[in-house]
């Protein structure tokens, strides 16, 4: 079995954006998407795990009910961020 490391919170993070971000007014492009998704990451604990892709799902959804409120925030203030300040047309 091939272990690998994973950062759980970035699991939950993607997982959920693009659900998040279909109810919020905001560009719902990659780099929009990628840039909301720093956002809240930063903000937010990492969690790594050493486990298998097997196991990955049910670890995950542990720490989904536990984060679940914290990431719906970081998400949605990120989203406000971007949409103020989207990256495009910006120097970069
Ligand atoms: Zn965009």
């Amino acid at each position: 079995m091939e272990i690998i490391l994973k950062n759980i919170t970035e699991e939950i993070v993607l997982k959920k954006i693009d659900v998040l971000l279909n109810n919020i007014d905001c560009c719902k492009c990659e780099q929009c998407r990628m840039d909301i998704a720093s956002y809240a990451l930063n903000r937010l604990p990492a969690k790594y795990v050493a486990t298998t892709q097997g196991t990955l799902l049910s670890r995950l959804e542990i720490f989904e009910s536990q984060y679940n409120v914290a990431v719906t925030a970081a998400i949605t203030q990120g989203a406000m961020v971007v949409k103020e300040h989207p990256h495009h047309g910006n120097l970069s």
